[in-house]
């Protein structure tokens, strides 16, 4: 007689998790979208906190890092409770809607790359944005270039290893010296966006705040942006909503 072996696979846990996005779910549930510590991507079902007299509907907002009780049963995770940790706030509305753009783009690279952005990493860049929106998004496309294995060469010329900057090329990998650029499709060639280009791809992303990003502009965020959407799930909706409000 075969000995059966029933594992339940039910369980209680805790962790920190920021919220990506929260939406209503039958009567008065919610579908929660979040990210825990390791950059792994789940939706929890929460039930009851769509109602107005739910004490939890508050918390569960976007970019609010919560620790979180849950159960786990059968693949599925049902909120229990929740306490905030920490809430990232935006006083304007473009860099909410930058944030909302970076957030949801991180999300959809976790669920496809699990572990590609941890929570910390996501609120380091989230918090960037406070400062600098442009700075926030430009940081984490050179990041995430170098995440798909093409970070650029940002000390010399890619082709002849020249120190004589004068463009930076998507396609030929990062700084071409004046001799070399003929040659390449040049994206960017103010001197002043260069050096910050530099910065902020060399910089450790929380003292990226210290690179100076006056020259910045949104074009260079679109060329960077339209570079990676070819390989990666970005948040294009998102994009354009912001794309607009500039
Ligand atoms: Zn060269």
């Amino acid at each position: 007689m075969p000995i059966l072996i029933q594992i339940v696979v039910s369980m209680n846990n805790k962790n920190t998790f920021i919220i990506v996005s929260t939406q209503p779910y039958k009567e008065k549930d919610a579908l929660v979208r979040m990210i825990n510590e390791d950059g792994t991507s789940i939706s929890m079902i929460a039930k009851g906190t769509s109602s107005p007299t739910s004490k939890y509907g508050a918390l569960l907002q976007p970019f609010n890092i919560c620790e979180i009780d849950y159960h786990l049963k059968d693949n599925l995770s049902f909120f229990i409770s929740a306490s905030l940790k920490k809430a990232i706030v935006y006083d304007d509305f473009n860099a909410l809607a930058a944030a909302s753009f970076l957030l949801q783009s991180m999300e959809a690279i976790n669920r496809l790359e699990s572990n590609s952005y941890p929570l910390w990493t996501i609120v380091d860049y989230l918090v960037l944005c406070q400062t600098s929106s442009i700075a926030a998004m430009t940081k984490w496309c050179l990041d995430t270039l170098k995440l798909d294995g093409r970070e650029m060469m940002m000390d010399e010329c890619v082709k002849c290893g020249s120190l004589q900057i004068s463009s930076f090329s998507l396609s030929a990998g990062g700084f071409c010296c004046k001799t070399c650029s003929v040659a390449e499709k040049n994206d960017i060639s103010d001197i002043e966006i260069l050096r910050t280009l530099r910065c902020l791809a060399k910089a450790p992303l929380d003292l990226a705040y210290k690179c100076s990003f006056h020259a910045l502009t949104m074009h260079v965020v679109k060329i960077l942006v339209y570079e990676l959407k070819d390989s990666y799930p970005l948040a294009m909706k998102s994009w354009k909503f912001m794309d607009e409000l500039v």
